[in-house]
């Protein structure tokens, strides 16, 4: 019986006779590197170059049939069919408009389970990852479309195991870790949507959907690794946020910065307390170790820090929070800015959305402590896409 090694870096052997059932049981090819396409080839006798055309026709030209890669000859795209591989991309089944632009997709994953993750495209950006006005010079090429940068937010995990009391993913609890072709692939996906040539449109990815990427970590960095080694995109245009998992983030310190998206660490209150209360994971990991592993990252030129800031109408919006967050980053002697967000509502989730002159005032009060902060708009509200609420139905 032939073997052969399963993707997903999972380094397991399955029967090729299982894998050749049905197009269900079809192994992807979409979440392999170069080395592990060379290796599907070399099992069939073919030189290790022609990996690159395969990286070119999936991740390049996003071609999702194995029958389209024309410039592979029929007889080795017959051979890889018959060997039991597909393309296996995950597939956009289901898109929400939202009247201010946003989309927000239910992507299916191929193979047995019929887990969808959501994916959310927003023309013009989040209006806070960057937020700094560095987008200026984007706006002003690129007339030809509907948008001129743009930013994608993708899930790392189905569901969450971190139970924020505020987040209403946490609500689902974690369902599974996402492969790196299912992460890298909502990304290909929603790139092929809307026609982007990456390296002359202006895309920003963020890592905050569904699910804690930082408790996916070998799985997420080998998307990464995907999105910018075959895929192409800058790890500079990409952000990673996580609740502030500490052994995460210390691998993170660890990786070569043209590999790194930049960091951001969901603070979201003022002290100890009052995230503990919010952040069950403080009492795992409370704010000061969390900062201790953050310092270790080493930034590259004018790169910051973003400390992401949940506003929660009457529990971490007082004008005091924000002197004491403004203390809390002033200490950590990083270059740092914060992006507010205000409390997006979920169904049975016990909060309030903050004033709107209370956002303004916690803004204001940072920036005279000295703290840069951006307000993050909310996006795609009315198709349950903005922060927190992914995952809220299928039916919206
Ligand atoms: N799990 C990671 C990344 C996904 S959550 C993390 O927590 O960092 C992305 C951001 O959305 C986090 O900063 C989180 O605090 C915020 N968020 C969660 N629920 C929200 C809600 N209902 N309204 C506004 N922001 C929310
Ligand atoms: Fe998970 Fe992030 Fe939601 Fe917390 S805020 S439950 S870490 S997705």
């Amino acid at each position: 019986m032939m073997l052969r090694v399963v993707p997903e870096n999972s380094g397991q052997l399955v029967p090729l006779d299982s894998a050749a059932a049905g197009n269900e049981s079809r192994v992807p090819l979409f979440g392999l590197d170069a080395a592990a396409l060379a290796g599907v080839l070399a099992e069939e006798g073919e030189p290790s170059w022609r990996a690159d055309q395969i990286i070119e026709a999936i991740y390049r030209q996003y071609i999702r049939e194995l029958s389209s890669i024309t410039t592979l000859s029929l007889d080795l795209r017959q051979k890889l069919a018959a060997g039991g591989w597909q393309i296996g991309r995950p597939e956009i089944t289901k898109a929400f408009q939202s009247a201010d632009g946003t989309e927000r997709y239910l992507i299916q994953c191929p193979g047995p389970t019929a887990e969808t993750v959501e994916t959310v495209w927003m023309p013009e950006g989040d209006d806070g990852e960057a937020g700094d006005g560095s987008n200026d010079e984007a706006r002003a090429s690129n007339e030809t479309k509907d948008w001129r940068r743009a930013t994608i937010c993708v899930s790392s995990q189905v569901g969450c195991s971190v139970n924020c009391q505020f987040c209403l993913t946490a609500k689902l609890g974690l369902q599974r870790n996402l492969t790196p072709g299912e992460i890298a692939g909502q990304v290909v996906s929603v790139l092929d949507r809307h026609a982007v040539r990456v390296g002359r449109d202006r895309v920003n990815l963020v890592f905050m959907g569904m699910g804690e990427p930082f408790l996916n970590y070998d799985n997420f960095m080998a998307a990464v690794r995907l999105l910018v080694h075959e895929v192409g995109l800058s790890p500079q245009r990409m952000t990673v946020s996580t609740s502030g998992i500490v052994p995460g983030i210390e691998r993170f310190a660890q990786e070569p910065s043209d590999l790194r998206p930049k960091l951001a660490i969901s603070l979201n209150a003022p002290n100890d307390e009052v995230r503990a209360g919010i952040m069950p994971i403080n009492r795992k990991w409370p704010i000061s170790s969390v900062m201790d592993a953050v310092r270790r990252v080493r930034l590259r030129p004018h790169e910051r820090i973003t400390f992401e800031y949940v506003l929660l109408g009457g529990v971490t919006d007082r004008p005091e929070h924000a002197r004491e967050v403004a203390r809390l980053v002033r200490r950590t002697g990083l270059p740092a800015k914060v992006n507010l967000i205000a409390w997006n509502p979920g169904p049975g989730i016990p909060y309030g959305t903050p004033e709107p002159a209370n956002v303004a005032a916690f803004r204001k009060t940072l920036g005279a402590e000295g703290i840069p902060a951006y307000i993050r708009q909310p996006r795609g509200r009315d198709i349950f896409a903005a922060c927190g609420q992914l995952k809220r139905t299928v039916e919206a």
